[in-house]
């Protein structure tokens, strides 16, 4: 008979999704194994421009870390989007109000406040190596530690929230797809002139390029390009060169080269997008191991602390006893699929590099031109709406501003 378990939950990984489903399933009460590979408390992700999306803003607020994240100078950004139409203006509703601060400093305030979330023990320098069996279920992980010494933990409820490549994913042998992507990306942090719409962010949709300047903490502006893959020797030559060139060659570009960069530029050229069955038998993943997607809509921080919490709210009561925990995860995989797959299969096909096809063309200079469809456009984009929802209204929008201008036109070749 296998050995009884220590904790309700082990959760590897202590970035995003997995520090906010720990502390969020230890408020409702269970014990909670947080499991990191990387032994240093202050360890934080490096390839990511962390521009987090309003969508995950109530999830930050319940988490208590809203007012933490601005005193630690994150600003509230909303985002400028410039279309080949023109500029799509974002709305200034506070529910649209995005958030951005640099992982440096967010990925170890989440750490932080895990640890001192009482039901969670911080287990960090433990990498998990192997899953435990506990019948048809999964009920432990196995983990290493830095000297090679192995240790069992068992749980009710292991959680893979161990990002892209998720370890515990291969593991347990779920589902998964691989989708094509191909637009590289780089980034850096620059010092200089603020950028026009100050602290809002500004994306370039370059058709099919990308750029966007993320204004951060402490004054400093995150530069980012997206391109095709087939120039990344260009910027792996030379990285600070290419992404000066290629965001100064932006129509009403940013003050890039008036700027002074003040640490290395970095990138990523393989990042293709995986879709993951987010739960087996006692058994969730979450964040960029349930989904990962190219970053050129940046969403996956969002994703990460949204996920984490629709899986403590799913299997508490599961966890407490007062349902079978196979409920609660079936609840999980269902608020994900609802929630998260429409967008994802929309930036899958988005990310193979290809141009805007003619709904986006249409959608996009309506938006530029009607303060409805720019309303529609931002809830998509901040990812508080889902692409099904929006879509009936936004082809209103679509039909009365042409309708309008088919009118203007007529009357125009009348007089
Ligand atoms: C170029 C680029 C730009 C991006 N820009 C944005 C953006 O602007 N906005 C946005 O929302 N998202 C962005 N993202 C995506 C974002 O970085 C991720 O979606 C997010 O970090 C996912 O969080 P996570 O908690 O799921 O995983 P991660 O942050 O990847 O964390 C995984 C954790 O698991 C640990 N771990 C891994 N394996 C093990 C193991 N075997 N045992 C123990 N611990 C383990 C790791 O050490 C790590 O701490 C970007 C990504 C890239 C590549």
């Amino acid at each position: 008979m296998a050995a009884k378990a220590e904790y309700d939950a082990a959760i590897v990984g202590a970035s995003l999704s997995g520090c906010t489903a720990a502390i969020l399933l230890a408020r409702a009460g269970a014990k909670v194994a947080l499991i990191e590979k990387r032994p240093d408390p202050k360890a934080f992700k490096r390839v990511c421009s962390h521009f987090i999306q309003a969508s995950a803003v109530p999830t930050i607020e319940r988490l208590g870390l809203y007012e933490p994240i601005l005193e630690a100078g994150g600003l509230q950004s909303r985002f400028h989007s410039r279309t080949p139409w023109g500029w799509v203006e974002p709305t200034g509703r506070r529910e649209a109000y995005c958030l951005n601060l640099r992982r440096s400093l967010l990925d170890p305030m989440l750490r932080d406040a895990a640890a001192a979330q009482p039901g969670v023990e911080l287990m960090l320098g433990q990498s998990a190596e192997r899953l435990i069996h506990d019948g048809d279920a999964f009920g432990g992980v196995g983990v290493r530690d830095r000297n090679g010494k192995e240790r069992e933990i068992r749980s009710r409820l292991v959680v893979g929230a161990d990002g892209r490549d998720s370890r515990i994913a291969e593991l347990a042998r779920v589902k998964e797809k691989t989708l094509p992507h191909n637009r590289l990306a780089y980034g850096g942090y620059f010092e200089g002139p603020k950028p026009r719409f100050w602290p809002d962010g500004a994306v370039w949709l370059l058709d099919p390029d990308m750029a966007a300047a993320f204004p951060t903490d402490g004054g400093q502006i995150f530069y980012i390009a997206m391109t095709h893959k087939d120039r990344a020797p260009e910027f792996k030559a030379d990285p600070e060169r290419a992404l000066v060139e290629h965001v100064a060659a932006v129509p009403e570009p940013p003050p890039i080269r008036e700027s002074r960069c003040v640490a290395p530029v970095i990138g990523k050229v393989e990042m293709p997008n995986r879709v993951r069955g987010p739960i087996a038998p006692g058994l969730a993943l979450v964040g960029d191991a349930a989904l990962a997607t190219d970053p050129i809509f940046g969403v996956g921080c969002g994703f990460a602390f949204q996920s984490g919490e629709w899986l403590a709210d799913s299997v508490s009561a599961g966890l407490s006893g007062s349902e079978p925990l196979e409920k609660g995860l079936r609840r999980y995989r269902k608020k994900h699929r609802n929630q998260l797959g429409m967008h994802a299969r929309l930036i899958h096909d988005y990310s193979t590099g290809r141009k805007f096809d003619r709904i986006e063309r249409l959608m996009m200079s309506t938006a530029v031109r009607d303060a409805k469809a720019a309303a529609l456009f931002e809830d998509v984009g901040t990812r508080r709406v889902t692409p099904p929802q929006a879509l009936a209204p936004m082809a209103v929008r679509i039909a009365i501003v042409n309708a309008r201008r088919l009118g203007r036109v007529a009357r125009g070749s009348r007089t």
